[in-house]
């Protein structure tokens, strides 16, 4: 039945709206700017381009092949990579294509668990990186800290072909060094996948792995604030492989909407304005844990060195990270719950929340508003009653007026 599509811009409207009258702390999430928007909404959408460029399966890519080629030189820029391809649909596919190019199936694969802050793609075992490779995982210690020798006693053991570093739920820096020597004694490719922290890494805000690890994945739509979508980079020895398992090992063909936003959001990330909002956005995580920590609450590992940090909520407020998410998405904060290291209970009901600040820092906010955030949080921890969520609400809507976000009305 032909129907109108009315319902389906009215919802992006009421979407609009509680993304403006929210406050978002999901550490992956961000507001892209107006130029990011454009590109991803123009006609690149009705191409096809199976191939790269000057190497495509279709005519009629003269402009497609330009900005592609546009945005690869783009991000060799920012991240100082020898061979990128920017094909990848999103995050997850990227990883996969890593496995395709240097595993067979049931071939040792190892990465962070996804219970210490690792992702599902470096082999948890519902996923396909843990169903069809034989995955082993390594976590962090009592205190929230990756224990390099004990993941060096892994991969000794278990000698996996490939070894992931990266995280989504992890507030300190990581050694990439330490990773390189690993995979070195073991004999292992060293991946990289730096999607939580890309937007620091580019303007040397986090240690960049670019020339340490063998391969390193990032989305584009977290801290760096493009499109959804992600690069693999890569040393050149490696380019041909990582090309092929992308395409065609496992897509067809490329959103060029995609990569031109992309190359739009990288010239952005280049700009003097990109570098003092990546060093915002660790000013504001760590006065935010810093605050909450001083009301009492428990941050893993005690702090942050990045964008994000996780509260224990069962030991802060004894109430799991799905009811304190729950609570706060009623004041209009938007959390994610979160397991935490050694978390006795399950993924879908865990003992915390994570906190991210890249997308309140597009907004403006500045460390005095982490403040008035962590207030309004107790508040609404402690006192819980229609009365008082309701107060809190209207406080939140009339905060966020201050804080304009981009690209309404596109
Ligand atoms: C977000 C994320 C991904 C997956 O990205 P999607 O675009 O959601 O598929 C992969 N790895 C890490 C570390 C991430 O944080």
């Amino acid at each position: 039945m032909y129907k109108s599509n009315d319902i389906i811009f009215k919802y992006i409207e009421e979407e609009s709206k509680r993304q403006v009258e929210g406050i978002e702390l999901i550490a992956s999430e961000n507001y892209v700017s107006e130029d990011v928007l454009k590109a991803m909404g123009s006609i690149l959408t009705n191409k096809y381009s199976e191939g790269y460029a000057d190497k495509r399966y279709y005519g009629g890519n003269k402009y497609i092949d330009e900005i592609e080629k546009e945005c690869i030189s783009r991000v060799k820029e920012v991240f100082k990579a020898e061979h990128v391809n920017v094909q990848p649909y999103s995050g997850s596919p990227a990883n996969l294509a890593v496995h395709l190019a240097f595993l067979n199936p049931g071939d040792k694969t190892m990465g962070m668990d996804l219970s210490a802050g690792g992702h599902l793609t470096h082999g948890f075992k519902v996923s396909i990186s843990g169903k069809y490779f034989d995955s082993v995982s390594y976590g962090v210690n009592e205190d929230g800290y990756i224990d390099y020798e004990n993941v060096r006693k892994i991969a000794l053991e278990h000698r996996p072909k490939l070894i992931w570093s990266g995280f989504s739920a992890y507030s300190r820096v990581i050694d990439w060094n330490e990773f390189r020597k690993i995979a070195d004694e073991v004999g292992a490719i060293l991946v990289a996948d730096i999607s939580h922290v890309a937007g620091l890494v580019a303007v040397g805000e986090y240690p960049s792995p670019v020339g340490i690890a063998d391969v390193v994945t990032t989305t584009t739509h977290k801290t760096l604030r493009g499109p959804r979508g992600a690069i693999i980079m890569c040393k050149e020895e490696y380019g041909e492989v990582i090309d092929k398992a992308v395409f065609p090992g496992l897509q067809g063909g490329p959103h060029n909407h995609t990569t031109a936003a992309i190359a739009v959001a990288m010239n952005e990330v280049l700009s003097d304005e990109f570098k003092e909002y990546a060093k915002q956005i660790k000013k504001n995580a760590k006065v935010f844990s810093e605050e909450l920590i001083k009301m009492g609450y428990k941050v893993i590992s005690g702090g942050t060195d990045n964008h994000l940090f996780l509260v224990d909520t069962v030991g802060s407020v004894g109430k799991s990270g799905k009811e304190v998410s729950d609570i706060l998405e009623s004041v209009n904060i938007t959390v994610n719950k979160n397991s935490i290291p050694n978390d006795q209970r399950k993924p879908w009901d865990p003992s915390g929340i994570r906190i991210g600040t890249p997308a309140i820092t597009t907004r403006g906010m500045t460390e005095k508003d982490m403040i008035y955030i962590a207030s309004i949080i107790d508040n609404a921890l402690k006192d819980s009653s229609e009365k008082n969520i309701d107060s809190l609400r209207e406080s939140v809507k009339q905060f966020t007026k201050k804080f304009p976000i981009p690209g309404l009305g596109i």
